[in-house]
């Protein structure tokens, strides 16, 4: 049941985490917060797919 999804960043669109999730636990879009080094800030980042 574990999908890889892509993390992005909701305010510059870069896509800085790969990472994967429980389909059955996360049914939903889940949103993180994780540093954009783009940025170089702490920012919320969605799931987005690959
Ligand atoms: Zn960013």
């Amino acid at each position: 049941m574990r999908v890889n999804i892509n993390l992005e960043c909701t305010e510059c669109g870069e896509r800085n985490y790969l990472t994967n999730k429980n389909k059955r636990n996360n049914p939903d879009r889940i949103e993180v917060k994780k540093y954009c080094p783009r940025e170089r800030k702490v920012t919320l980042h969605r799931e987005v797919k690959k």
